[in-house]
């Protein structure tokens, strides 16, 4: 079983780190949790995503209660019932929506903008909220830091190509980055 990680440093500063969204950052952090049974949640039902995090990561204890009630709701089911919301889902989304909050006044202090613009990263998703989010005058800043994440990535997965042809793994870690920059933090909804 994987071990979770249940120190954690919430907040936008403590999750800047080179070369990954730290909103991404701290939704991972906080889906650490909630499988870790750490971050209360009630359960009434799981996506995908969530219920085989549950089943691969969560202390099995936890897990096999929480199944027990999940078959349990199933009883009376019919094919033509609608499926329910994650509950997971919808704590990540609220999760989401105050972390965007937040990095939208990190955004207004200097530091943390010359940070995020020389190393920081955002990935598409967090990107194009944090425009919609941002007054006009930062959002170039948003474009800047996107267009050379974006170089930054392509230069690191044609130099992984070029190793592994060599059957070099150096640098392998680049796959997650580029998945992360593409599709945003697994388990994120649409
Ligand atoms: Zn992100
Ligand atoms: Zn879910």
């Amino acid at each position: 079983m994987k071990t979770v990680k249940t120190t954690f440093s919430e907040g936008i500063p403590q999750a800047l780190a080179k070369g990954h969204c730290p909103i991404c950052a701290l939704i991972a952090e906080f889906q650490e949790r909630l499988i870790a049974g750490t971050q209360s949640c009630e359960i009434s039902a799981l996506c995908n995503y969530h219920a085989w995090s549950m089943a691969k990561a969560a202390p099995a204890d936890m897990a096999a209660r929480i199944f027990v009630q999940l078959v349990d709701r199933t009883r009376d089911w019919r094919p033509s019932d609608p499926d329910m919301e994650c509950s997971f889902c919808e704590r990540v989304d609220e999760h989401e929506l105050a972390r965007m909050e937040e990095m939208t006044e990190q955004f207004e202090r200097a530091p943390i903008r010359e940070w995020m613009k020389l190393q920081g990263s955002f990935c598409l998703r967090h990107a194009r909220k944090l425009n919609d989010s941002l007054p006009e005058d930062l959002r170039d800043l948003v474009v800047q830091i996107t267009v050379r994440s974006r170089a930054e990535l392509k230069d690191e997965l044609t130099s992984l190509l070029a190793h592994l042809r060599s059957g070099d793994r150096t640098g392998w870690g680049v796959l997650g980055r580029a998945a992360e920059f593409l599709t945003s933090q697994r388990g994120m909804r649409r």
